[in-house]
């Protein structure tokens, strides 16, 4: 079966919420197809005790400011209920178990492809998530299966794990947070390949974001100098190598080089026999199901803040699709505008209801 639809958002995030305000403030008719079976997914199924980085007066999308102190940092559960009474209360027309298979067409003309029925769409976007496919070395599989392996993105609590050392791989946020979690119950190898420059999370009582706001860093685009900068080298934001060191107790280990067996080998020559290892070693991006020619020959989305080339089709919440906040709850709606006002003005007037 085949419906007619003036546009579809794929993936019911934040950053499909964020564009379908605007579409629904057009007054345009449209869908989102949400592959879960309950809103908010990518937040449910996050760690327990996830605190956000972002302050609550960065973590609103438009239309609706993140309820409480806005100098707290809250909880994965309060961002799952945020999202939750938002998109009703919005009412956005969001459609769970509904998995895109395909997009197909060009110009305007797109056909969108679930398992059991597909839509005919002028225009459609693309917000599928900034962290799809998890990423392991290699050489993880030469691992013991007597030793626990996880990806962070299945890591939930400390008690999940059994007792002796734990090695995290990953000296990025996520690993420094799961593994600072973890050294309240484990003995915690951090392994980091590349140091972050770390950044306090508060400075003289306020907010790093509030300075990075104040300075304009969060509006250099991924095309600027800075910008560039800023993107190859991410901060780690409220922790440290030393901090991890020292209050934490965690050890600090070099790049993991190889595994044999139960062991695991760094790259200066530690070994290391850990009764689990959690690889916070991030994700990649997965198009594959994506088959209008908007991709370079290394697989690349080429595209211009989220507008590509074949007409009506867009991408919303990618990591610095714009900048630094592209990917984050408080600024994404900033392209999502962006993409709703090219939607407005390369569109027929939007659907009045008689
Ligand atoms: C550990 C962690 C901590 C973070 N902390 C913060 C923070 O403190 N502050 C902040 O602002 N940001 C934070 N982020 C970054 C960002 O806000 C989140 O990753 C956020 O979930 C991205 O929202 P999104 O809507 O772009 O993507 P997602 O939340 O991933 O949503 C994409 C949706 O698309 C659906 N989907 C995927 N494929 C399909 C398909 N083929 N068909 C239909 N639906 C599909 C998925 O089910 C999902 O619901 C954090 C990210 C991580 C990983």
């Amino acid at each position: 079966m085949t419906s007619r639809q003036e546009g579809v958002v794929v993936g019911g995030g934040q950053a499909g919420l964020a564009i379908g305000y605007f579409l629904a403030d057009q007054g345009r008719r449209f869908t989102i197809l949400e592959a879960a079976d309950a809103p908010a997914a990518a937040w449910r199924a996050r760690w327990d005790s996830l605190e956000l980085f972002t302050p609550a007066r960065y973590d609103g999308l438009p239309g609706r400011p993140f309820p409480g102190d806005p100098d707290r940092y809250p909880g994965r559960d309060e961002v799952v209920a945020y999202l939750t009474d938002y998109a009703r209360d919005f009412e956005l027309p969001v459609e769970l178990d509904s998995r895109v298979v395909a997009i197909r067409g060009n110009d305007n003309a797109y056909r969108v492809e679930l398992e059991d029925r597909s839509y005919d769409a002028d225009h459609v976007v693309v917000a599928t998530g900034p962290f799809q496919v998890p990423l392991v070395p290699a050489f993880a599989e030469h691992l013991d299966p007597e030793v626990i392996q996880l990806h962070s993105s299945a890591y939930r609590k400390p008690d999940d794990l059994p007792a002796g050392p734990v090695l995290v791989v990953g000296g990025g946020n996520t690993g420094f947070q799961i593994a600072e979690e973890l050294s309240r119950l484990h003995d915690v190898h951090l392994s980091i390949g590349s140091r972050q420059m770390p950044l306090p999370q508060r400075l003289f009582g306020r907010d790093l974001f509030r300075y990075l706001e104040a300075t304009g860093l969060m509006a250099k685009t991924t095309d600027s100098r800075l910008g560039q900068r800023m993107r190859d080298r991410d901060a780690l934001i409220g922790s440290s190598p030393r901090a991890a060191r020292r209050r934490h107790g965690i050890q600090l280990r070099a790049r993991t080089a190889d595994i044999s067996g139960s062991e695991v080998r760094f790259e200066d020559g530690g070994r290391l026999s850990p009764r689990a290892v959690i690889w916070a070693t991030g994700f990649r991006l997965d198009h594959s199901w994506i088959h209008p020619p908007v991709f370079d020959d290394d697989g690349q989305l080429v595209h211009r803040r989220g507008v590509t080339a074949a007409p009506g089709l867009y991408f919303l919440g990618m990591p610095w699709q714009h900048t630094r906040g592209s990917a984050l709850l408080g600024w994404v709606k900033d392209d999502a505008r962006h993409l709703a006002e090219h939607i407005n003005t390369s569109s027929k007037p939007a659907h009045v209801p008689v």
